[in-house]
């Protein structure tokens, strides 16, 4: 599969940009084209409908046939351009090189088959299929701005997910398309997906391992086959597109997925085959269970319903499920619904967790399973590291509640990006940002119960002080969440229990009209009380309860160190209170309270 070299005498051209600027040699040079920049596209072609021919009958892939019927395309081939521009000298091999006519944006996309041998339909593909497209990739990395992978699809959810995983800081477009018609039929829309995706990889830096289909292209781990008979086949139910080619290409760059680290690009391609999927029915028998968690078998991804669950009252299946994760077997919880993310709302789904199962939060079964053979095969790690590689984001796979903000805190990713989209560089306008936004995303990690996160702010240079937009601090967040860790946590950084929010109100204060005892004993620990401001009202607000019999509410203001005999507005004591309506048991607490 080796393609020949690209010539790198370029006679008559320029570099500029990333692409390069041609000029014409020929006298018949038109003022429209000799401005063009070109781009370079490597397709590289596994087979699949969009190349397919009738056999007997049935639908099998044809060898050597795409490129010349391409040829003939104006769509899709502008010969014209080729031979003015002396195309070919510069770009080898001529038979399996094309160029598309001028695009809006007045570029070329100049773009070169590597077609494989055999031509495969995708359901006869297999990981070393996927590690062959991998290899090929990092091989012509420098020599191509993009790649477009042609590809059946009824297996191209499972290769795309792969191939996320398999590339390592990707910093150009990968994009897998195919039709559900062949090219060579009247009502193909082949060509349009082949346009679409190499007018894409030609113009955007976008780096990702992406799916174009019918117009729309989406992230390549979050999309699944959801239509056989229709054009629109693929669906990414969790994310949306992150382009829509209408009128105009239209990059969602927001959604747009960019590695966080600056390294080069390296394509891992090593996969564990010991993985499977394993969808839960009811009345699935035990046996079944443990016959597919049996040795080899290294990592399940286990199709749960709903948001995860599984039945909590088969002690049978918890208990296989149990004795394969302690074999060090890894399972991953996915839903099988086509929308939505595991939790553990559920005792059921709780149940799970408990057995040692991993939330696959809202991966396809598809990226799980590429991810999961992907994490087995780094030899490196322990069953601990590669599980908790699992629940991490790798390459927008999945949200896994706050993880996403978790990663790109720690490193940073996420200013940087800020940054980069302000133009901003140096120390001082980072550090502005960085005040600007980090009380906001403390508050947030505090309200998450996320600790790990509000350490990484912390490391940023962030006090954990500050208050967000309302003048609350992570501390008032925390004690209204009542996460007695996060409240721990701040007082052991030193976070102050006398800051007030923009309504007066402290951290303490939050936290006794909450109900959280074991936060307000915590705070009064570390020296809070009930401000002045506070207490105006404390005395209405202890003969409302007194009235109502709250005794818990009545214990907790005393908790807080608040004298139980103040009165309220119209001069009563609670004790009064309670008394005039005989209550009997707050009347004998605010005895001795
Ligand atoms: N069976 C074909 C394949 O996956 C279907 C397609 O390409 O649409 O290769």
């Amino acid at each position: 599969m080796d393609l020949q070299l690209l010539s790198q005498k370029s006679v008559c051209q320029s570099a500029m940009g990333r692409g390069r600027r041609r000029n014409f040699c020929t006298s018949s040079k038109s003022p429209e084209t000799s401005s063009d920049i070109e781009t370079r596209v490597l397709v590289i072609n596994t087979g699949g409908t969009i190349g397919m021919v009738l056999h007997n009958g049935v639908l099998s892939p044809e060898p050597n046939a795409l490129v010349k019927t391409l040829r003939k395309l104006p769509i899709l081939h502008d010969e014209q351009y080729a031979q003015q521009t002396k195309l070919y000298e510069s770009y080898k091999p001529e038979d399996k090189t094309l160029v598309l006519p001028q695009s809006k944006l007045n570029k070329r996309v100049v773009y070169t088959f590597l077609e494989y041998s055999p031509l495969l339909d995708s359901s006869n593909m297999t990981p070393n299929d996927w590690s062959t497209i991998g290899k090929d990739i990092e091989k012509y990395y420098e020599q191509y701005d993009g790649f477009v992978i042609l590809h059946g699809t009824d297996t191209m959810a499972y290769t795309v997910s792969a191939l996320s995983f398999m590339c390592e800081n990707l910093g150009k477009p990968v994009i897998l398309t195919g039709s559900q018609v062949p090219i060579f039929e009247m009502r193909s829309d082949g060509r349009d997906n082949l346009l679409g995706a190499l007018l894409i990889a030609g113009q955007f830096v976008i780096p990702e391992v992406c799916l174009y289909f019918y117009h729309r292209l989406y992230r390549g781990n979050r999309v699944t086959k959801v239509d056989s008979g229709s054009f629109k086949a693929f669906a990414s139910p969790n994310l949306p597109p992150l382009a829509n080619a209408e009128v105009d290409i239209e990059i969602d760059w927001d959604t747009v997925w960019r590695p966080s680290t600056t390294e080069k690009f390296t394509v891992y391609t090593q996969m564990n085959h010991n993985v499977g999927l394993l969808r839960l029915f009811p009345g699935i028998t035990t046996d079944t269970v443990k016959a597919f968690l049996k040795a080899p078998i290294e990592g399940v991804i286990l199709e749960t319903y709903g948001s995860g669950n599984a039945p909590d009252n088969r002690q049978d299946l918890l208990d296989e499920i149990r004795k394969a994760t302690q074999r060090g077997v890894i399972i991953v919880n996915c839903t099988q619904c086509l929308r939505g993310s595991v939790t553990i709302s559920y005792a059921t789904g709780q149940a799970l967790s408990n057995a040692g199962v991993v939330a696959g939060f809202d991966m396809t079964p598809e990226a799980a399973l590429s991810k999961l053979s992907h994490v087995l095969a780094k030899q490196d790690l322990t069953t601990e590291e590669k599980k908790k590689m699992m629940s991490r984001n790798l390459r927008g796979e999945m949200v896994a509640d706050l993880q996403g903000a978790k990663i790109s805190l720690s490193d940073s990713r996420f200013i940087q990006i800020i940054a980069k989209t302000l133009s901003i560089g140096c120390k001082e306008e980072l550090e502005a940002i960085r005040d600007a936004l980090m009380p906001t995303l403390a508050c947030s990690a505090a309200k998450n119960g996320d600790t790990e996160t509000l350490e990484a702010i912390r490391k940023m240079g962030t006090d954990l002080n500050k208050a967000d937009y309302d003048g609350r601090t992570p501390l008032h967040i925390a004690a209204c969440e009542g996460h007695l860790n996060v409240v721990e946590y701040l007082l052991s950084k030193r976070a102050t229990v006398y800051s007030k929010d923009r309504f007066g109100d402290t951290p303490l204060h939050n936290a006794i009209h909450l109900r959280h005892k074991g936060v307000v004993e915590l705070l009064r620990k570390s020296g809070a009380h009930v401000s002045s401001d506070e207490l105006k009202d404390a005395g209405t607000e202890l003969c409302r309860l007194a009235a109502s019999g709250d005794l818990e509410g009545l214990r907790i203001w005393k908790l807080a160190g608040v004298d139980m005999a103040m009165s309220g507005y119209d001069g009563k004591t609670p004790l009064e209170v309670a008394g005039a309506i005989e209550h009997t048991e707050v009347v004998n607490f605010l005895k001795v309270a």
